[in-house]
């Protein structure tokens, strides 16, 4: 069966591209791209390259001498496709994306170490000064099981808040929603799992059970305008049930959503996944969830964050958390590592011409300072390599 593409007989001629006999989609993409149209397709007694025609990406007999127009008349599947392409590039990447960053909480509520409260400060309020719009700036958890958030009301009311900046705090529960907000919180976020078995050792309850525990705090929130987000972890794996099924993360992000959080963060929070189980997870939890209210957060464990990013981006997120530095890990499970670092996310999205409103210099020297204090090494690669050629 002769196709509309088969039985076309044209050829365009551009005077530049005759080094490598292009097929008819790539060069009316390469002009689309270009934001230029095609002003004539020429007809075939303007062939001298032989080549061409052994290529057999254009056809031999040419009968006709078309108009742009003319050409998307007679080949409705041309027309459709450079209406798919279009749609694709328009969906292709974001202008902007907003970075969350959640160093001074899941970073550093996950080192060994315990920073001092004057520390936590000072990182928060040099990261206020970076063009960071979102600080997630610490956690209202009991102290007996999260020590290093032990602090979290004298952090709250030291740092410095810079008049565009929010800073959410973690609330698991009524008791610290009310000390948070007793504090100055003035948003907050609850953490669920998709992972019944990491709900059950990390917070000991079902994952029913935390659904309407986060009921409560979303509903006293929302009668007094503070805005909720929240965070699904083990979103691509769980430290003790290994896979995890995409429904389920989809189920307890709908849950969240429907409840009121105005955001939810899908979050790898032991980085196995990649960008296969990332689009995987990502298509079902989008039928359930407004993408525009969907934001990732990926650990670098296995080296996949960037790619995993990219991929959420590719689908439509525009929020991405990250911690300066890579801070952070997860003590539940060996041998996971930080979240990726904010630093090499930026350097990927301005490298991509996205914007953030974030200077990037600010954050190294951020990461730095916290990087000292705690005797380390950065986890950020473009910390490392920028510190090279100073
Ligand atoms: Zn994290």
């Amino acid at each position: 069966m002769a196709t509309a593409e088969s039985s076309l007989h044209l050829l365009i001629k551009f005077p530049s591209c005759r080094h490598s006999p292009p097929s008819l989609r790539s060069v009316l993409s390469g002009l689309y791209l270009h934001d230029l149209e095609p002003v004539g397709v020429f007809t075939g007694h303007l062939l001298d390259d032989p080549e061409l025609f052994r290529m057999g990406n254009v056809p031999t007999t040419v009968k006709h001498c078309l108009s742009y127009e003319q050409l998307l008349e007679n080949c409705p599947w041309l027309r459709r496709w450079l209406q798919e392409e279009k749609t694709i590039k328009a969906h292709e990447y974001p202008d902007f994306v907003k970075i969350v960053e959640v160093g001074p909480r899941d970073g550093l509520q996950n080192e060994k170490e315990i920073v001092p409260t004057g520390v936590k400060i000072q990182l928060i309020d040099m990261l206020s000064g970076t063009g960071l719009s979102v600080i997630e700036a610490t956690s209202f958890v009991s102290s007996k099981w999260v020590p290093q958030m032990s602090d979290h009301t004298e952090v709250l009311r030291g740092i410095q808040r810079a008049p565009n900046v929010r800073y959410p705090v973690l609330t698991p529960n009524m008791q610290g929603f009310q000390d948070a907000v007793a504090a100055g919180a003035t948003e907050v976020a609850v953490f669920g799992s998709a992972s019944e078995t990491f709900s059950r050792k990390n917070i000991n309850c079902s994952v029913d059970e935390s659904m309407l525990r986060f009921k409560e705090v979303i509903t006293l929130a929302k009668g007094q305008h503070i805005p909720v987000r929240g965070y699904v972890s083990c979103a691509l794996g769980c430290p003790h049930e290994g896979h995890i099924d995409p429904s389920k993360v989809a189920q307890v992000a709908k849950s969240l959503y429907e409840m009121g959080c105005y955001e939810i963060s899908l979050g790898d929070t032991i980085g196995v996944g990649t960008p296969g189980s990332m689009c995987e997870m990502m298509q079902t939890v989008m039928k359930e969830v407004p993408v525009s209210a969907l934001a990732v957060h990926c650990h670098d464990t296995y080296g996949q964050a960037l790619p995993n990013i990219l991929t959420a981006l590719q689908m439509g997120v525009r929020v991405v958390d990250s911690a300066v530095a890579g801070l952070g890990g997860c003590p539940y499970a060996q041998g996971s590592t930080g979240n990726v670092s904010t630093e090499d996310v930026l350097y990927m999205l301005h490298g991509m011409g996205i914007e953030t409103g974030v200077n990037l210099a600010k954050v190294v020297e951020a990461g730095d300072f916290i990087c000292n204090f705690l005797c380390r090494k950065t986890n950020s690669k473009v910390a490392q390599a920028s510190s090279k050629t100073l």
